[in-house]
């Protein structure tokens, strides 16, 4: 008899030993059919030992070894082991959210699929090339090329349009000639099907393997099993892909490296982006992260040496520059339903010339708030401490009234009431814009033009905002409205105008990262414009038109913009000059959240090169329900703060005991 040391999905930071016979093979990295309870389940074995702590008659044994898929790598559980030590979680919990549900459930795993006629693993590629590198590009793939077979951390630092996919592509076709495995991480709202058709233009007779969250489980399994067999050379996924085990990694590429959705905000939350660079590690590859504005963390890692940039300064199409950035002015320009008249005309000029022009408002629905002017009163979520936002009805023209209230961060849905339920005035309004809103007063200045809204509730489905944007690839609309989701990484030949509406919401933030991801959201959606040869122009409206990160926009200067933010945030002693964490806690009593956290300070003695901030209630204090707050851990020693938060979180009680849940955010981005 030997015993197997089963890793399984329970929030206990502990193995679970099971006995085995000495005639059944079982290696670690096997998945295993194991009773818990009453029921059964399927853990992953971590070790095979001689013997366990537990007395033998006590064990039980396993139900079966499975052998449907392949048998988990000794490198992928040290990832594994890693993410669940950083982030503070228990092995078992880890390993489980790693896997597809359908590798941990009892249901046999769907039938292998039949490889599609061509789309093969090893046949030789027929990378099909549709430029040849420019001096920049050619640079870039030449460093990165001569990298490939050990780890190394390379920053692609490219403008938008300077043509970083290209050089990912032609990576990649050295990798998969090699035989090796290609892994690729986009953001979740930037794996657009465009970027998936690139690949596949540029690889059409291999499999690539997509990954993300959206997928259905069935194919979701196919994709996880064809990349863990080896099967699929290229792996082209949103964050969760980081976790697939690769047998034969050759390269990593994280593109968007910036974004802030590779950070995973619930279960393991792990930054994708890290996690991609540990992984590169572990296999003993290069990792590539492209951005056109990186992260502040990677811009400090390049400046200490630990990541090499290398960088391409100019867009790649023939004629084609960055656009010319301009503010406007509203404080001098008077601005009519939110649009100032040089911004208009902007879009006037576009409509002559039949050029298309993007109006983007980082806000969905009709208005974010419906209020009674007569007693002040505002529509807010029963649930959740936020308003309600005024959604109009699908049918454009219609009024406000006609629509109904949503609450963005609980989902909850209600009827726009008829009068205020404080004064019984019928006249509520809606105040201020979002991207529906926008279209209608666009409508009505531009009745000839086609306008197309691009947001969440525009589009619903994948495929239906594929069709969208392919459509707008080729000239389709006018004006386009919309959010994040027309901002990111989409190429549309005919885009000359960007008008940006409410940039100022977020300059006045609170949030010590809100500037860093405006100049980057900003960069990125006027990078849509003038990529081809007619120039390109952004126009910012704000009431701050002197502010140094719009000058900085204006004169494309990432750089000094990167500089000074790190010269403020090494002054106020935020990342990446300390490492931080958060601890939350949630109750149905905010004082029962708070008290949580005020004797979670005073558990354990905190050395002296940690600082513990006292306990705040999150700025949304209730949600769905729930009331939050965090307290904040800051230290500039990485290795103390994570001996220290390991030794917390085994001291602090179990969430279900006292009525309060908690989790621990290691390196946190966000604080709402
Ligand atoms: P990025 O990923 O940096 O935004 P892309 O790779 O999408 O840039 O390239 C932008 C545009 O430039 C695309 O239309 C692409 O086909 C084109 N392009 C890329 N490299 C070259 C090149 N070497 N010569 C000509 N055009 C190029
Ligand atoms: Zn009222
Ligand atoms: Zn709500």
């Amino acid at each position: 008899m030997r015993v197997l040391r089963v890793a399984l999905d329970v929030p206990v930071a502990k193995l679970f030993d099971y006995l085995i016979d000495d005639a059944t093979p079982a290696a670690s990295g096997d998945r295993v059919v194991v009773p818990f309870g009453a029921r059964q389940r399927v853990g992953v074995v971590v070790e095979v030992a001689d013997a366990s702590a537990i007395a033998v008659s006590r064990l039980k044994p396993v139900v079966r070894v499975l052998e449907d898929a392949p048998r988990l790598s000794a490198s992928w559980f040290e990832q594994m082991r890693f993410l669940s030590s950083y982030y503070q979680r228990p092995l078992g919990e880890t390993v489980a959210g790693a896997l597809p549900v359908r590798l941990r459930s009892l249901k046999p795993l769907p039938k292998r699929r039949k490889t599609a006629a061509g789309a093969t693993a090893d046949a030789a590629h027929q990378f099909a090339a549709s430029h040849d590198p420019n001096p920049a590009q050619a640079h870039a793939i030449e460093q990165i090329g001569a990298a490939l077979g050990s780890f190394r951390s390379f920053l692609l630092h490219g403008i938008t349009g300077s043509g970083k996919t290209e050089v990912y592509l032609r990576l990649i076709a050295q990798v998969l000639s090699k035989g090796m495995q290609a892994l690729v991480l986009v953001p979740e709202i930037g794996l657009t099907p465009q970027l998936e058709a690139r690949f596949r233009r540029a690889f059409p007779d291999t499999r690539i393997a997509v990954l993300h969250s959206a997928l259905e489980e069935t194919a979701r399994t196919h994709a996880w099993l064809d990349a863990a067999r080896g099967e699929a050379p290229i792996i082209l996924g949103t964050r969760l892909a980081v976790l697939t085990p690769l047998p034969r990694l050759g390269i990593v590429v994280v593109d968007e490296e910036h974004d802030a959705s590779f950070k995973q905000q619930e279960g393991l939350r792990y930054s994708g982006r890290d996690a991609a660079v540990l992984r590169a590690k572990l296999a003993g590859c290069p990792v590539v992260l492209g951005t056109a504005t990186p992260s502040l963390e990677t811009w400090f890692n390049c400046r200490a040496g630990r990541y090499e940039s290398l960088t391409l300064p100019e867009r790649a199409a023939p004629g084609a520059r960055l656009p010319t950035v301009r503010t406007v002015d509203l404080r001098i320009e008077s601005a009519e339903h939110g649009f100032a008249k040089p911004v208009l005309d902007a879009i006037r000029a576009r409509l002559a010339r039949g050029e298309q022009s993007l109006v983007f408002i980082n806000r969905r629905g009709y208005a974010p708030v419906l209020s009674c002017e007569a007693c002040g009163w505002a529509a807010g979520c029963a649930r959740c401490s936020a308003h309600m936002v005024v959604h109009a009805t699908a049918e454009r023209g219609r009024a406000p009234g006609a629509g109904s209230l949503h609450c963005h961060h609980c989902g909850a849905r209600q009827k726009v009431p008829r009068e205020c339920p404080t004064c019984g005035n019928v006249d509520l309004r809606p105040l201020g814009r979002g991207t529906q809103r926008v279209e209608e007063t666009l409508a009505a200045q531009f009745p000839q033009a086609r306008i197309l809204r691009i947001d969440r509730d525009s589009t619903r489905k994948r495929t239906e905002l594929a069709r969208t944007l392919e459509g707008i690839g080729r000239g389709e609309g006018d004006i386009l409205v919309g959010t994040q989701l027309l901002a990111k990484g989409h190429d549309f030949p005919k885009l000359t105008l960007v008008c940006v509406l409410n940039a100022d919401s977020a300059l006045l933030s609170t949030d010590y990262r809100s500037a860093e991801r405006l100049f980057a959201t900003l960069a990125q959606v006027g990078g849509r414009c003038g990529r081809r040869e007619q120039p390109g122009e952004v126009l910012v409206q704000t009431r701050y038109p002197g502010h140094p990160l719009f000058q900085a926009l204006i004169r494309h200067d990432y750089a000094g913009f990167a500089e000074s933010q790190l010269a403020e945030r090494e002054s106020a002693g935020f990342p990446p000059f300390v490492h931080e964490a958060a601890l939350r806690a949630e109750a149905t009593r905010l004082e029962a959240a708070m008290a949580f956290l005020r004797a979670a300070a005073r558990l354990l003695e905190v050395p002296d090169a940690i600082q513990v901030y006292d306990p705040v209630p999150h700025v949304i204090t209730r949600r769905a329900g729930v009331e939050r707050a965090q307290l904040l851990l800051q230290s500039a020693s990485r290795p103390a703060l994570q001996d220290f938060l390991r030794l917390w979180s085994a001291a602090l009680p179990a969430s279900t005991s006292s009525g309060v849940r908690w989790h621990l955010d290691v390196d946190p981005i966000e604080f709402d």
